[in-house]
Formats: structure tokens, C-alpha cells, sequence
């Protein structure tokens, strides 16, 4: 429909970001936006309603700024997953594999319990490393996964297929 051409439009493609060869997808001119980023809100708060998610979980840092007003208009708190050593209280960490070496990310362990169902929110899902990661750390803290929801899938990188065991049946939306 028309939101899906809206947010679209508000997508700059930028070349050689961060390195040659590579096409990064900028949010920014749809954060300065206020109808796109409206609708992107309205949108991802509506696919945590359909999924019964209960609590938002945000992946460092574009997802912070997607999935904190989904929270607020969702009515659901929101926990933020972080690049490892940023967190001040007692974490549960994950590491996982990027294109040359490793990473890690954390989360307050006692942010996360048994009574929850997450959706996690992120900006790209590229390789469907860090979303692969954030599912194991929302499963260690013993919640349960909603979904994954994103503004947008990088298809030619098959992080859907990377992403898909750890779903484990769970939706991911791409919107
Ligand atoms: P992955 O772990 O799926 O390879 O990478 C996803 C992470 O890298 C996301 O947190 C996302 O913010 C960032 N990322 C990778 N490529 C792009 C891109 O082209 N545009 C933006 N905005 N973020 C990207």
C-alpha cells in the first residue's frame, strides 16, 4: 500500500558506506520525517499487537530509535540490547559471528524473564547476525520470542534463511 511507497521513498541509498563496495541503506531522511517515521511506528506498534508481543526489545543503535516510540504507542516496556560493556547492571552476553571476527552484545539480565513475549526491533536485518544473537539472549533471560520486526530486509545477503532456526516458527516481519 502507499505506507510501505512512503517509507520507501525515505530511504537514501548511500555508496561506498561504510567501505568501497558497499550500498548502505540511510534511515535518517525517514526519522526527519514525521509522517514516514509516524507511519513506521504505527506499523511496527501494529505487528507486536498481532503477535501478542508483551515486551520490546531494541538492538543498538538505529533500533533504539524504532523501537522506542513502537513501545510508547504499544503500551509495552521497552529493554535495549547493547554492544558489549555499555550496560552498568548484571548482563547475560552473546557473541556471534560478523563477516571478519567476532561480536558481542549484552542485556540487563533482570529486564527479561520467564512471563515475557519479545518482539525484537531492529532497522536492517543484513546478515541476521545480531538478530540471531538477540534471540539467543532473550531465550537465555527465559522469555519467549515474539517476532523479529524490521524496516527492512537486505534479501541479497539470505539473512532471512541465517535467521530462521533461531525463530524457531516465530515470525520475522519485514516491513
Ligand atoms: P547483520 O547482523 O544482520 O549483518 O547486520 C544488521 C545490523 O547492521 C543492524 O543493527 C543494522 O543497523 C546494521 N546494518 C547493516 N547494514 C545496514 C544498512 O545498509 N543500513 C543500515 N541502516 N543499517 C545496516
Amino acid at each position: 500500500g502507499g505506507t510501505r511507497e512512503l517509507l520507501l521513498s525515505r530511504i537514501r541509498d548511500v555508496a561506498d558506506y561504510p567501505k568501497p563496495g558497499v550500498l548502505f541503506k540511510d534511515i535518517t531522511p525517514l526519522l526527519a520525517d514525521p509522517s514516514a517515521f509516524t507511519a513506521l511506528t504505527d506499523e511496527l506498534a501494529a505487528l507486536c499487537a498481532t503477535h501478542g508481543a508483551t515486551k520490546i526489545v531494541g538492538l543498538e543503535a538505529r533500533g533504539f530509535i524504532l523501537a522506542a516510540p513502537v513501545a510508547v504507542r504499544a503500551g509495552l516496556g521497552f529493554v535495549p540490547v547493547r554492544k558489549a560493556g555499555k550496560l552498568p547492571g548484571a548482563t547475560l552476553r552473546q557473541a556471534y559471528e560478523l563477516e571478519y571476527g567476532t561480536a558481542e552484545i549484552e542485556v540487563h539480565a533482570e529486564d527479561l524473564d520467564a512471563g515475557d513475549r519479545v518482539m525484537v526491533i531492529d532497522d536492517v536485518l543484513a546478515t541476521g547476525g545480531t538478530a540471531e544473537a538477540s534471540l539467543e539472549l532473550v531465550r537465555r533471560a527465559g522469555a519467549e520470542v515474539a517476532g523479529v520486526a524490521v524496516l527492512m530486509e537486505l534479501g541479497f545477503l539470505a539473512g532471512r534463511a541465517r535467521l530462521e532456526p533461531a525463530l524457531r516458527g516465530a515470525p520475522l516481519e519485514a516491513l
